[in-house]
């Protein structure tokens, strides 16, 4: 197996029937070179550095219904918020004064939030805060709505695409949707100019090896400048309430494939991993991460933003969680950088 992840190492890329032994090897040797090699290939291009996101959840009302999502229409029992233009602005000023320069605006596929209430909002956090990068990540919308937020100075969509096989992308959403609908909103999105991220959830109901492979193989061809990816972590008032999770083993053996198949990709320590082990996001960034997205949204409503169960950082201020995440990030190695974090890979 290590000959395998040598030749990751050097080559950047496997064929199938070698990122399927990867994916599924039990070599812990092979599992340690492969952090080895993915923390080497993470610091070639970014040293130490990890950059911050403030990630702002605007709202946890949703017309969609996908069937892992523990704020899916059908959850009656969902606590539903929505902030206020006043809100957010708040969270970027409380965010600003922290260090972070980017803010992701984040939240179920609410119809308040109009492309005539989104304008604005852009437009005036942009304003106040020129040194900033914006990103949202607001599920799909058509064309016209992701140019008219791109000219107001949106400069980040994040959309993961789930799942690039067509017969599992099925299985975990309502039949409306559509893996080539969700492709189509990542190439326009591309195409307009914004920094994209992509991903998927590791260890989701019914995903076999060969999907992963399927989502590498997409994600080759897709090159976005981000890459989220996190295990799937049951909630209880889903069809998939009764499901097992993903793994941390798992999840940081695609992490350790995805940075050495995409040096200069941004890779996020994500919530997720941070919620199903203690140490699971400084065990990402020793695996290859770069990323952390710490919580800027009110304490009044974390609780409510409740994709799946046990969600971490749902208790703390937001200056809390930058300084517990400032001493984990340090623990781990590495330094926290105040900057936009663009993706070195501007090509
Ligand atoms: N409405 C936006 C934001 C979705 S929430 C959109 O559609 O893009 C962000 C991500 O959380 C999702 O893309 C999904 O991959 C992840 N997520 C949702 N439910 C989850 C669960 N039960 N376990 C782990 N991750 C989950």
């Amino acid at each position: 197996m290590r000959d395998i992840v040598e030749k990751l190492y050097t080559s950047g890329d496997l064929s199938d029937e070698e990122l399927s032994a990867l994916i599924t090897s039990d070599d812990s040797d092979a599992a340690e070179l492969l952090k080895k090699y993915a923390d080497e290939t993470r610091r070639k291009y970014y040293g130490t550095k990890v950059f911050l996101r403030g990630l702002i959840e605007i709202s946890s009302y949703c017309k969609n219904d996908c069937l892992y999502c523990g704020i899916r229409r059908s959850s009656s029992d969902a606590d539903r918020y929505r902030l206020s233009r006043e809100d957010i602005l708040s969270c970027c000023k409380n965010g600003y004064s922290l260090g972070f320069r980017t803010f992701v605006m984040q939240g179920g596929e609410d119809p308040f939030f109009t492309d005539d209430v989104m304008v604005p909002l852009i437009a005036e956090i942009k304003k106040k805060y020129p040194d900033c990068a914006v990103t949202l990540s607001l599920g799909e919308r058509s064309y016209e709505s992701y140019r008219r937020m791109k000219d107001a100075g949106a400069d980040r969509y994040l959309l993961r695409h789930e799942a690039a096989s067509e017969e599992l992308y099925s299985k975990l959403h309502p039949e409306h949707m559509s893996l080539s609908r969700r492709k189509e909103c990542l190439f326009a999105l591309r195409e307009l100019g914004y920094q994209v991220g992509a991903g998927f959830m590791v260890g989701a109901p019914f995903q076999t090896t060969s999907h992963l492979i399927e989502d590498l193989r997409f994600l080759q061809e897709l090159r976005p400048q981000m890459i989220g990816i996190g295990p799937f972590i049951p909630h209880h008032s889903t069809p998939f309430a009764e499901e097992k999770g993903g793994t941390l083993e798992l999840t940081l053996r695609l992490l350790g494939i995805l940075r050495l198949l995409f040096p200069m990709v941004l890779l996020p320590a994500t919530t997720a991993l941070g919620t199903i082990a203690p140490n699971g996001r400084e065990l990402g960034l020793m695996t290859g991460c770069n990323v952390v997205m710490p919580n800027l949204s009110p304490v009044k409503v974390r609780k409510k933003y409740d994709l799946y169960d046990n969600k971490i950082c749902t208790g703390e201020e937001a200056a809390e969680c930058r300084g517990c995440l400032q001493r984990r990030i340090e623990s781990a190695g590495y330094t926290v950088a105040n900057e936009r974090g663009d993706c070195v890979d501007n090509a």
